[in-house]
């Protein structure tokens, strides 16, 4: 079996030569990747990644066609897009509709890119609503390299939503929450709450990355990359060196996965 990266980036051929360098100096990082689907496909192979969960983010309402029109054309049995809107969409509730109609398995949030603090109020209908329609919600989660450092999902607001929408079906990044990872062992770890593993690595260090595997239920792990930002390659060698029990390592690197987007092996 190859392996699934629930956390990638990608944007369209005309877009990812001027989008990758924005990216890359509000965040004060480099790409490993141009940002385009091909590039993505060719680095997945070198990796023994079967498949990638692509997400978008509408930093503006008026992205969410665009976004919508581009996720359906680079959809695959590789690549799993998921698209987003903007929380201050006037019509988010039939924008959901329209993402779950056209067979999407979820959507991507992000709280510093879209400005919400992920336990406001206005953003309980949206959760609802994605509930509802039982699409996933892979969300950003702890802190942003690109951005100042505001609480604005961080663990104990996570586990207010968590605790308010049982049925949603939520994906945290980064372990939980970036840089954040105190907070993550308090509120998060040991709990049924989805985690991928994009960016702990190479931040919160080896041996505390594999602590907080063992420590959480191996059922809600998931292997991510956030590529292009990081090399998958890399993070599945660096996921080897764990040498984490065999069943364990196979449900975060592709069995969860498949299981949460519905994939039959
Ligand atoms: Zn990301």
């Amino acid at each position: 079996m190859g392996w699934v990266d629930f956390h990638t980036h990608a944007f369209p051929d005309s877009l990812a030569p001027r989008a990758i360098p924005l990216l890359e100096e509000k965040g004060g990082i480099k790409a490993k990747l141009d940002g385009k689907i091909s590039s993505l496909l060719k680095s997945m192979d070198e990796a023994g990644i079967e498949i990638s969960v692509v997400c978008s983010i509408a930093t503006r309402p008026e992205q969410f066609t665009s976004i919508l029109e581009w996720s359906k054309n680079i959809r695959s049995p590789r690549i799993i897009p998921l698209p987003s809107f903007h929380p201050q969409d006037k019509g988010v509730k039939e924008k959901i509709e329209i993402i779950k109609k056209e067979g999407f398995k979820g959507i991507k949030l992000h709280p510093y890119y879209q400005d919400f603090y992920v336990d406001e109020e206005r953003m309980f209908p949206i959760y609802e609503k994605i509930e509802e329609e039982g699409l996933l919600l892979v969300l950003h989660t702890g802190f942003d390299f690109a951005f100042p450092r505001e609480r604005r999902a961080d663990p104990e607001k996570i586990l207010k939503v968590c605790k308010e929408f049982p049925s949603l079906k939520l994906i945290t990044t980064h372990l939980g929450g970036w840089e954040d990872w105190e907070e993550v062992a308090s509120h998060l770890l040991g709990k049924e709450i989805y985690m991928e593993t994009s960016f702990s690595l190479k931040y919160l260090g080896k041996e505390k990355v594999k602590e907080f595997l063992l420590k959480h239920p191996s059922d809600y792990l998931l292997f991510g990359t956030d590529s292009p930002w990081s090399d998958q390659k890399e993070e599945v060698e660096e996921m080897l060196k764990l040498e984490l029990p065999q069943e364990i390592f196979r449900k975060i690197m592709g069995e969860n996965a498949l299981k949460l987007l519905q994939i039959t092996p």
